[in-house]
């Protein structure tokens, strides 16, 4: 048996730039995979160039404290639900029905079975099982899968549902080893392949193209079948150039209100086209592409950037007010892209991104117990009712209802993908048999280095606090490197291994530790969390915290609506909510000594992790009121003490006293002001 190793070996790979810094006063020799910084592809010989961290199997990691309860507060609602009592999901064609045979049931297996699996959760997993044998069962012997019309041989047929069936059946296939879900998405690719010469993509398969190469790369990786490569080859050459389109006005100009519905402007398609660069580069290498993964996101961040790591599209692109809504598709979209981002790059700002979104965006829009979500959040949102008087690009009065299908189902049968996939990807491979932490939250994952079984358990109340611990578990001795991902923000990171001395970490690099690993050695990772106010549109200003965003409590009066329409039986109703106390305040803020303008208060977290009452943290600041209108018409900026802009001109903002205002987590909100008018102290 080999002995505790007190040699350890540590570094820091920043991105793209190998740098090597070794522990002082001990003798270390240093091996890196540091990534190259030209963006060349490491080899493409023949195949598809492979991704800098490799994701673990579906299964293999396992969520924990807060996150192991969000994942069961979603199974028990609306996700776990679903197919109970929604015609498009439970009685679709897909499943032999005579409702929707569209993208509606795929796109609840897609978040159901990575849901189900990882929590384990028979009942689920028995109902998805049956559901995915009628698929395969009723297949074509051409190919083509149960909906697919007769007459789409001589008429054209959008294969965007296709594409998205088959993402679903190498998903299950990963979870279950099921041979015939492989051999379906085989045989339909093959069908594919021909299909695309008779009818070319358009419509949605059009802008959705990439997601055919999720399946293709699947399924190459496990046929090695050279036609794949050409069937991806021939879905990239028919569908759109992103990186030309983002070159061009359409992309930068704001939809107006009540505009006009564009594909280009879909924000939908854009949180999706966010991973076309990192699929496209797997293909042939190009640096370009490489590029253009970041460019993209640039590009959307300064014309349509929320702070909660999105951007705005209602359900076009929409610019940077925080009173456009965000769709909720669109998050959990632009997750997964992350997810393959990071994945396929390895730069450890992606990573830092999809933090940003899981934390903030994707729980904002849900009520706490999941039986409810919106078609569109706003960052500042006071209110959501039925409002036939909305400021919206294209989506109707409802968007904004905390509801069963508001404004359109598509939310109702995609949003389960969010958090299953983010536990998913929260470890991946290294390259040399090691592990890489691509975010964190409360989680467990196995996996075998040098063919030894590995645990990695990380306890934490992360985002919600700064201190990690990690423990790896080892059966016996074996050496792998185990990377941190440190965030951007994360000034002072250290990070402690065993009974070691603490070390530094540089924030946004991959921090890699080397060392021969046997029992169980405990590693203790604090990411600092330094509030800090950014400025936003219009001058407004806005307060984050290490990874999380913070807003406005405001008292809640939650009203049921639309209990006649079919399908609202409650759990499942629509809902209005209406500010139950003040919420027009500016912020009085000391930029230079932020720590006396904003207290933070450690809770623990609750039942419900993203609710008002359950946030984990919760911040003290000082505000005063400001006409209400400024802030409702999208209004924010610095107001000087004499401004005068109240209904009565007597009335002076100078003379509002000082309140103190409670700010609690974004996700944790349902209804909230994030981004505020700053007065003067
Ligand atoms: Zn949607």
């Amino acid at each position: 048996m080999a002995t505790f190793d007190r040699r350890e070996f540590l570094s820091c790979v920043a991105a793209g730039v190998a740098a090597s810094a070794v522990t002082a006063g001990e003798a270390a020799s240093h091996t890196s995979t540091p990534l190259d910084p030209s963006g060349q592809a490491p080899r493409t010989a023949g195949g598809l160039t492979p991704p800098a961290f490799t994701p673990l199997p579906l299964g293999a990691i396992r969520p924990a404290g807060w996150l192991l309860r969000q994942l069961r507060i979603q199974a028990d609602g609306l996700s776990g639900h679903l197919d109970e009592f929604w015609p498009d999901v439970g009685q679709s064609q897909w499943f032999g029905g005579k409702a929707e045979g569209w993208e509606r049931a795929p796109y609840w297996l897609d978040g159901v079975i990575p849901l189900a699996w990882i929590l384990d959760d028979e009942p689920l997993k028995t109902r998805i099982v049956r559901y995915v044998d009628v698929i395969v069962k009723t297949q074509r012997a051409d190919g083509w899968y149960g909906p697919y019309p007769a007459d789409a041989v001589a008429k054209r047929y959008d294969m965007w549902a296709i594409l998205l069936a088959n993402k679903v059946l190498v998903q299950f296939h990963e979870a279950t080893g099921d041979q015939r879900a492989l051999d379906a998405v085989v045989k339909s690719l093959r069908a594919m392949f021909e299909g695309l010469d008779r009818t070319p993509l358009y419509g949605w398969g059009k802008f959705r193209w990439y997601e055919g190469l999720v399946s293709v790369y699947y399924a190459y990786d496990r046929t090695r079948e050279p036609w794949l490569l050409d069937l991806a080859r021939k879905l990239r050459a028919q569908g759109v150039d992103f990186e030309a389109l983002y070159k061009t006005e359409d992309i930068t100009q704001p939809t107006p209100r009540r505009g006009l519905w564009k594909w280009t402007k879909h924000v939908v398609n854009t949180g999706m086209a966010a991973k076309a660069a990192a699929l496209n580069w797997r293909l042939d290498g190009r640096p370009a592409d490489k590029a253009f993964a970041k460019t993209m996101i640039d590009i959307l961040d300064r014309h349509h950037g929320q702070v909660t790591g999105m951007f705005t599209g209602d359900e076009c692109l929409a610019g940077r007010n925080p009173l456009q809504g965000t769709e909720l598709c669109s998050v959990v979209e632009f997750m997964y892209s992350l997810e393959h981002l990071f994945s396929v790059f390895g730069d450890p700002a992606f990573g830092d991104r999809l933090e940003r979104v899981a934390f903030n965006a994707l729980p904002a829009t849900f009520a706490p117990d999941m039986w409810s979500h919106q078609y569109d959040q706003q960052v500042n949102q006071v209110q959501c009712t039925i409002n036939p008087d909305h400021m919206w690009t294209t989506n109707g009065p409802e968007s904004n209802l905390y509801g069963l299908e508001p404004n359109f189902g598509c939310c109702t049968a995609n949003m389960h993908q969010g958090w299953p996939k983010f536990v998913s990807h929260l470890w991946m491979r290294t390259p040399d048999e090691g592990i890489v932490a691509a975010a964190y939250a409360p989680s467990r994952a196995t996996f075998k280095a040098k063919n030894v079984t590995v645990t990695v358990s990380l306890d934490t109340d992360y985002p919600f606090c700064e201190r990690l611990t990690l423990t790896v578990e080892t059966d016996r001795a074996v050496p792998f490197p185990l990377v941190l991902r440190v965030p951007g923000w994360a000034d002072g990171a250290t990070v402690r291994v065993g009974a070691l001395p603490e070390r530094r970490m540089a924030p946004g690099t991959l921090h890699r530790i080397e060392r021969e690993w046997n029992g169980k050695v405990e590693v203790v990772i604090r990411f600092p969390m330094k509030a800090k106010v950014t400025t936003r549109h219009n001058e407004a200003i806005a307060i984050e915290r290490g990874p999380l965003v913070y807003a406005l409590k405001i008292a809640e009066t939650w009203t049921r609506v639309n209990a006649d329409k079919p399908h609202r039986e409650l759990p499942h109703g629509d809902f209005e909510v209406r500010p139950g106390s003040a919420w027009n305040y500016g912020l009085v803020v000391d930029e230079q000594h932020l720590d006396q303008s904003v207290r933070f208060e450690e809770r623990p977290v609750g039942a419900q992790p993203f609710s008002p009452e359950g946030a984990g943290m919760i911040a003290h600041a000082t505000g005063r009121k400001i006409p209400a209108w400024k802030l409702a018409h999208g209004w924010a900026g610095e107001l000087s003490p004499a401004d005068t802009a109240w209904a009565d001109p007597s009335r002076s903002v100078s003379d509002e006293p000082d309140e103190e205002l409670t700010l609690i987590p974004y996700g944790c909100t349902n209804i909230r002001v994030t981004e505020f008018p700053k007065l003067k102290g």
